[in-house]
């Protein structure tokens, strides 16, 4: 099936020479861009369909790049509102105990459409619980996104360090590392689409220092080169990490990472916020990825990442909204503005333009997942991966001095139009494969009753 979009007023490519082009139009043949171009249509296009980007923004979909979807049922409690993270964790854990399939169903979903609406065509997520061993609730997740069209990069997240064994998390919500390691074989083996133009991808993910094993972070480090995945976990995020850490391990949280082996160019990290110019240096040199989640981090008062430094080096970056629990809404744009005026907060005005970020958000988080010549521009060749911003709204109302760069400025709420891999799942603000009262009214009665546990 050929679509034609065509009369595209403004259109972001986020190609190689950062083009920006007016009266633009996208050639796309079932999944993949086939021309991009300006001014009169080729002769012989014959399109089975035609839409039309009068009025509007065109940008690469969004590609975020740390998420914690079951978490959507936790945002905004009132009892972790101004709690720091281990105080916010070890609340939080006697709740997530009760999680189950429906519920990560449905929390998904929930996450995934408020994504979509904000501009992710491509997300990750990291799913570390599996309460009580319930290892479905990883297909679970992977049902939900696959039936709202997203392009999904979920990773097996795993805790095998309980209280008992120094670690922060209950009994209830830990693995054996035996079992966390042959069930991360197993959904390799389901799910991981080697393919061009995957929609599913899977990659390897101890939670965090403080609750794995260190046989689980050096185990896991090999069973993602022999099975040539990506790893990802979160590093260095909280002072509270670093001190552990020291006296845990005898190392700070990047050296830690070196000793089991995970400074390589298949890795990416959520936060490093407290990494020192040495800890920069060595993640640059490994060419690892780092997932920035400004809002997280300011939520927890975990600290500002050193983005404007890391940036002038080797790390590939992009940006992620993390969990709802430490980031009450998915708001993506959101992310993308907060990414933009955090790192002056630090650095100065000048630290961080508003395309740098969008430029974050795009191909930085495609290099992350190590992607980028499947997704993260507009050009032939690339998944037909697309977002529609209407110009004629009014938080763009007298912002149109730069329409590129006024959905990350105006605070922009949602996109008219998003297209996953060649199908339309935004039309007009509206999605196409989903219920939305029925999922908002679902999402709620399971939140409720998981709070009253
Ligand atoms: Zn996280």
């Amino acid at each position: 099936m050929r679509t034609l979009i065509r009369d595209i007023a403004f259109l972001m490519t986020g190609n190689s020479r950062q083009e920006e082009l007016t009266d633009a139009y996208v050639v796309i043949d079932d999944n993949v861009i086939s021309s991009v171009g300006t001014g009169p249509l080729p002769p012989n296009i014959s399109p089975d369909r035609t839409l039309s980007g009068a009025h509007k923004l065109m940008m690469p979909g969004f590609v975020n790049t740390h998420h914690h979807l079951f978490q959507t049922l936790f945002r905004n409690v009132p009892q972790v509102e101004h709690a720091k993270l281990f105080d916010w964790l070890t609340f939080l854990y006697n709740h997530w105990q009760y999680i189950d399939e429906e519920a990560v169903y449905v929390s998904a979903q929930t996450g995934l459409c408020e994504m979509l609406k904000t501009g992710v065509t491509t997300t990750t997520d990291h799913l570390y619980l599996y309460p009580h061993g319930n290892n479905a609730l990883f297909d679970a997740e992977v049902t939900a996104a696959r039936n709202i069209g997203v392009r999904f990069y979920p990773t097996r997240g795993s805790m095998s360090l309980s209280r008992k064994d120094g670690g922060l998390p209950p009994d209830t919500v830990v693995q054996t590392d035996d079992e966390i390691l042959s069930e991360s074989e197993r959904v390799i083996h389901q799910y991981h689409d080697r393919g061009r133009y995957a929609m599913t991808r899977v990659a390897l993910a101890p939670c965090s220092p403080f609750s794995v094993t260190t046989r689980l972070m050096k185990e896991t480090a090999a069973l993602a080169e022999k099975e040539d995945v990506l790893l990802h976990t979160h590093l260095a995020e909280t002072q509270d990490e670093e001190a552990f850490c020291l006296e845990t391990f005898g190392a700070r949280p990047t050296e830690y990472m070196e000793h089991v082996g995970w400074l390589t160019p298949r890795t990416w990290f959520a936060h490093v916020v407290w990494a020192s110019e040495e800890d920069i240096r060595k993640l640059a040199e490994h060419e690892c990825g780092m997932a920035h989640c400004p809002a997280s981090n300011m939520r927890l008062g975990s600290g500002i990442a050193p983005v404007t430094a890391m940036k002038q080096t080797a790390m590939r970056i992009g940006i992620g909204v993390d969990g709802s629990a430490s980031n009450d809404t998915n708001s993506y744009i959101g992310e993308i503005r907060l990414a933009t005026l955090l790192q002056r907060v630090r650095y100065g005005a000048g630290a961080l333009t508003s395309r740098e970020a969008l430029g974050m958000a795009t191909m930085g988080g495609a290099r992350v997942l190590r992607m980028d010549s499947d997704i993260g521009s507009i050009e032939a060749g690339k998944a037909a991966d697309l977002i529609m911003w209407n110009l004629d709204t009014l938080e763009f109302a007298g912002a149109l001095h730069d329409p590129f760069t006024a959905p990350v400025m105006c605070d922009a709420k949602q996109v008219d139009f998003s297209m996953v891999n060649g199908q339309v799942v935004i039309e007009q603000g509206n999605f196409a494969n989903v219920d939305l009262p029925e999922l908002i009214a679902h999402q709620n009665s399971i939140a409720s009753a998981l709070m009253m546990r």
